[in-house]
């Protein structure tokens, strides 16, 4: 199940969906069909993406359900796979008179769709689109919550997962910040059903998360198998666009010279962070290419979802910077072709708002990173990355929550030309090799998702 089109948030559930079932499809002769929630008309984009597919991955649209307006992002996206619930059961039903169906693989949002699978007595899977540390987080959040008291960002020490870094409270995902929200109580009862599932899918892969992954498999009765058959990303652009002027900006650059900066399909900073954004990446005097959306209308570091920029003409840059940075530095309003920018061999650093599907991009790419976390589990992405994996440099904020401008200079510099820099691109570079083969015959991500699709053909022929 996924979620709208090119500029819209939650744009990195899709793609993994229709990277496993490639997957499925090419290497171990099942065929799938992508079933898609929608609160209108199906984005163009989108429509693209799925047209151009092998014709053994199917999609369908469910039909578009009513939404009340002024909702939020994440109260869009739960009452539309609610209401989709009963077009689903109907779209399965007509499914099952033509074809064997073995399995319903489902995202977060998916989970009430797990009664309707067992109506249809079909096998029930969760995907899960974060690394398998936020997995864990959650499996373990029960226990957490009966037995912290108190906010977790309180807490005095970090918590350690079994065989993970240590994370802070603080860095725990955004929803479990305030435990007194009804979005705390929804994730808690959540993250309770996971343990419903016939198995969870996991777009991570052992080599890069053996400690999570292997306690996550740890047999337990009653608990799910975790398959990680990661990294499950696109290979290359589904815009249809003609080369861009990025693309043809970054062919004009030094060999590993640019950073790329982009905060996922609707990440946005504040304005005075905005600000100290473009001075730091200024005075950093390296390349970089920007991918700028207007402010949000937070005072401090907030992030909030707006995938489309207001202003496409930059005027909420600081003065004069656009000629100030006129052929070192490129900015483009909303969107980037990321797995070009990230394949293209000018580019050299990647700072990010740490998605995990840009995570996983950089990673395959052998990019390294800077991070800037936003929102969701992206704090504890960034910690996992930094402390945990030595694969990228995370810059400090003050006292009030800003990154300043010498700090992000500092740190880009860094990345691009100092020693600290040095470290993380060699080990990126390990595991960008480690990446390639994890999906190959004997990897491990291809051996764990074959046993997961010998299970469904046994089912199949049952
Ligand atoms: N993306 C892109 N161009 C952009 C921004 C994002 O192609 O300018 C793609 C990116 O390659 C990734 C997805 O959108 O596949 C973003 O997923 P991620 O999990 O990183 O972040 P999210 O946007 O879901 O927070």
């Amino acid at each position: 199940m996924a979620q709208r089109g090119k500029l819209a948030p939650g744009m990195g559930n899709l793609f993994p969906f229709i990277e496993l079932a490639k997957q499925l499809v090419h290497h171990h002769h099942l065929s799938a069909t992508i079933l898609i929630p929608n609160a209108g008309p199906p984005p163009p984009a989108q429509t693209t993406v799925l047209q151009t597919l092998p014709k053994t991955i199917k999609h369908i649209f469910l039909p578009p359900v009513d939404l009340p307006k002024d909702l939020n992002i994440v109260s869009q996206v739960v009452l539309t796979v609610t209401l989709s619930l009963p077009s689903l059961r109907h779209t399965l039903a007509s499914l099952t008179t033509t074809t064997r169906l073995v399995a319903l693989v489902v995202n977060l949002f998916g989970l009430d769709a797990f009664n309707i699978a067992e109506e249809f007595g079909i096998s029930k899977y969760l995907f899960f689109p974060s690394p398998a540390i936020a997995l864990l987080f959650s499996v373990h959040l029960p226990k957490l919550d009966e037995t912290v008291i108190g906010e977790y960002r309180d807490l005095p020490e970090p918590v350690q997962l079994p065989s993970c870094v240590p994370v802070h409270g603080r860095d725990f995902p955004d929803p479990v910040q305030d435990r007194s929200l009804q979005g705390y109580k929804g994730l808690l009862e959540n993250v309770k059903r996971y343990g419903s599932a016939d198995g969870i899918i996991l777009n991570s892969f052992m080599e890069l998360e053996e400690g999570a992954i292997k306690a996550l498999q740890a047999e337990e009765l009653g608990k799910p198998p975790v398959y990680a058959v990661g990294p499950l990303i696109r290979a290359g652009s589904s815009d249809g666009l003609e080369r861009s002027e990025c693309l043809q900006w970054l062919d004009c650059q030094p060999s590993g010279s640019v950073v790329f900066v982009s905060f996922g399909s609707a990440g946005t900073l504040s304005h005075d962070q905005l600000n100290e954004l473009a001075l730091g990446l200024e005075l950093s005097a390296q390349r970089f290419l920007w991918v700028v959306r207007s402010p949000n209308d937070k005072s401090a570091n907030g992030a909030f979802f707006k995938a489309q920029s207001q202003d496409d003409h930059f005027s909420f840059l600081p003065k004069g910077f656009l000629e100030r940075i006129q052929g070192r530095g490129l900015v483009l309003p909303s969107w980037a072709p990321q797995i070009e920018v990230l394949s293209h061999c000018a580019t050299g650093g990647f700072l990010t708002h740490c998605g995990w599907n840009s995570i996983l991009e950089s990673i395959v790419h052998g990019v390294p990173l800077i991070t800037w976390p936003l929102y969701a589990e992206q704090k504890m992405n960034a910690v996992m990355l930094t402390e945990g994996l030595n694969l990228a440099l995370r810059p400090k904020s003050d006292e009030t929550g800003l990154v300043r401008r010498e700090e992000i200079a500092n740190v880009v510099k860094s990345l691009m030309e100092g020693e600290n820099g040095k470290k993380v691109r060699q080990r990126m570079e390990r595991f960008k090799d480690v990446a390639a083969k994890v999906l190959n015959e004997e990897g491990s991500s291809r051996k764990s998702l074959s046993e997961l699709a010998s299970k469904w053909t046994n089912q199949k022929k049952n």
